[in-house]
C-alpha cells in the first residue's frame, strides 16, 4: 500500500524523504559500570521488561529535515492534495 506524503513543516516537499527504521534492541545494563550484561539475543526478556510498541519507522523530510511519524506526512498530504 502506498501513501502520498507532504511535509507539514516546509509544506512543499512531496517527493524526497528518508525512512528511518526503528529497531528496538532490548538490553540489560549493569547499574554500576554501565556495561551491557545481556542482549537477549538468545533468551526471553523478563516479563516486566516493557516491549517497544512504537512505530516501525519514522519519516524525515529530505528538504527541511523534519522528523515525524509517517502518519503526519500522510495526513498533511490528504489535507492539502495536489
Ligand atoms: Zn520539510
Amino acid at each position: 500500500m502506498s501513501h502520498k506524503y507532504l511535509c507539514p513543516n516546509c509544506k512543499t516537499n512531496r517527493s524526497r524523504f528518508n525512512l528511518i527504521k526503528q529497531i528496538a534492541e532490548p538490553i540489560k545494563v549493569d547499574p554500576k559500570t554501565g556495561e551491557i550484561t545481556g542482549d537477549y539475543k538468545h533468551e526471553e526478556t523478563a516479563l516486566f521488561h516493557v516491549q517497544y510498541q512504537g512505530p516501525d519507522y519514522r519519516v524525515q523530510c529530505g528538504v527541511c529535515g523534519l522528523i515525524e511519524e509517517e502518519n503526519s506526512f500522510i495526513q498533511y498530504a490528504k489535507y492539502d492534495p495536489l
